[in-house]
């Protein structure tokens, strides 16, 4: 039911929350993870309820200091620079499944979120209306301005002794149909909430569909004004789906939980910013760090030391998951089988099923590496490469041991390759006709997911620590302090 509250109730619930925000960042709180869960699931949906019930004219003035709050308290939680760009801005309050972080801005939602539970409760309202219409004050008391501009002539009617002026939110709703076309919402998808045919059946899932129009539009407005191929490439891999399942792992083991330090590069990689605010004007490889922030992820010097670190979790991780799904794991020994270049000349791992087998290759692949440029064309085209790139290598050898090979393949940013995501499903599917009790395949594809989302970006952030060490440790040298 759509409840009025006093204007200075409204002041007073938002002040009490930005009042409490500050708890979220200091020092004996919460881990950064923990933190910014209860954020974004629990702090904001709570004032969020106010915008399906209050007059967004009058609330959202009020939401603006809010959400600026909540960048305060999200920079200040990670330790990201305390002007953070306008496009980082707008990574943090774009939805997930958009490329961003999820942290959504309650003045863009309230609109919308005001329209929807007006929708909802429509009959309700009408109901009402019309047992306290007698009671109302008549024509002549409502200024022009609270005259409904639309009324179409073919709408059903209202019920007998309920006018349009009646209805006690017109002025509210007409306020956000204007708010909401100016932001490129059509009126054709809005319902017909500004006429008389406001009994009309709600739409279902209406706010979820006017926020896709408004975050579709935010999200590729955000693509086009990136000039950088790799700002693009970023902005393309953050958008596939499950890249941003590390910010949704709730930490309830090791495997699930990133460290502070961790949880917060993880965040500088997503929103485009350097590892570190301070670094060298180069990495330790001479390559200057300004142009490519993020240079250390496809920085060459790592590549057979930290950069395999990472490798060999991922794929020890997967290859307990396929045990548990009642697989034979042979992980091939790591120094065996190289070429004269110290490149591996056999996959990481031979798996044996009881009714296939098959080997496989772990790889990881940076899409918004300066190196490559494919990352910047499309989502995914980044894994792609390095999918045909291993079959390559690999597809003549396994035919030869009358086996198949495939390539798991994962972009820094989180996506998974499309044989990846496949084989991932595969496991879960032999794990749930392995259980004695019924599990949901689902569930298991998301915790594989999840599982490796983490220890991904825990290894990314290894390698960026390390390389901005030996960048500083370089600095250093050719300052002469070596
Ligand atoms: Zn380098």
């Amino acid at each position: 039911m759509i409840v009025t509250l006093s204007r200075t109730g409204v002041p007073l619930r938002l002040s009490l929350m930005i009042v409490f925000l500050p708890l979220f960042y200091t020092p004996l709180s919460l881990s950064s993870q923990t933190a910014l869960l209860i954020l974004r699931h629990s702090a904001i949906p709570k004032l969020q309820y106010l915008t399906r019930v209050i007059d967004p004219s009058i609330l959202c003035p009020l939401l603006v200091d809010f959400d600026s709050c909540i960048i305060v308290t999200i920079t200040k939680k990670l330790k990201l620079p305390s002007s953070l760009p306008s496009a980082a801005q707008s990574i943090l309050r774009l939805p997930i499944r958009f490329g961003g972080c999820g942290f959504r801005s309650l003045v863009q939602v309230a609109p919308a979120s005001y329209l929807s539970s007006v929708s909802q409760a429509a009959p309700d309202i009408i109901h009402t209306v019309s047992l306290l219409s007698s009671t109302l004050p008549p024509i002549s008391s409502y200024s022009s301005s609270d005259i409904i501009p639309s009324i179409s002539s073919s709408a059903p009617p209202l019920p007998s002794g309920v006018s349009p002026l009646s209805i006690p939110m017109n002025v509210a709703i007409d306020w956000c149909i204007k708010l909401l076309s100016s932001q490129g919402v059509s009126k054709s998808l809005l319902p017909p909430l500004a006429s008389s045919s406001i009994v009309s059946s709600p739409i279902p899932k209406l706010q979820r569909s006017i926020m896709d129009i408004i975050d579709t539009r935010l999200a590729d407005t955000l693509l086009s004004s990136s000039v950088l191929l790799i700002d693009r490439a970023r902005i393309l891999a953050c958008r596939v789906k499950r890249s941003g399942d590390w910010l949704s792992v709730l930490p309830s083991n090791y495997s699930l939980t990133l460290l502070d330090s961790h949880y917060a590069l993880a965040f500088r990689l997503r929103l485009g910013l350097p590892p570190q605010d301070d670094l060298p004007l180069q990495c330790k490889c001479e390559v200057k760090l300004a142009p490519d922030p993020n240079h250390f992820l496809s920085c060459k010097l790592f590549r057979r030391t930290i950069v395999t670190t990472r490798h060999d979790m991922l794929v020890r991780s997967l290859a307990t998951f396929i045990r548990a799904a009642g697989g034979a794991v042979y992980l091939e020994p790591k120094f065996i089988g190289l070429d004269s270049s110290g490149a591996r000349i056999r996959p990481d791992a031979q798996v044996y099923f009881p009714s296939e087998s098959f080997s496989i290759d772990g790889s990881v692949t940076h899409p918004a590496s300066p190196y490559s440029v494919q990352g910047s064309k499309s989502s995914l085209a980044a894994a792609k490469l390095r999918e045909s790139l291993k079959h390559k290598k690999y597809d003549d050898q396994a035919a030869k041991e009358k086996s198949k090979f495939i390539p798991f393949v994962m972009e820094t940013f989180g996506g998974f390759g499309k044989e990846a995501r496949l084989l991932i499903k595969k496991i879960s599917k032999l794990h749930s006709d392995l259980a004695t009790v019924p599990t949901r395949q689902n569930a298991r594809t998301s915790l594989i997911s999840r599982t490796l989302s983490i220890l991904l970006q825990r290894g990314n952030a290894l390698i960026q620590l390390t390389g901005a060490q030996f960048a500083r440790e370089a600095a250093g040298a050719q300052c002469g302090y070596n």
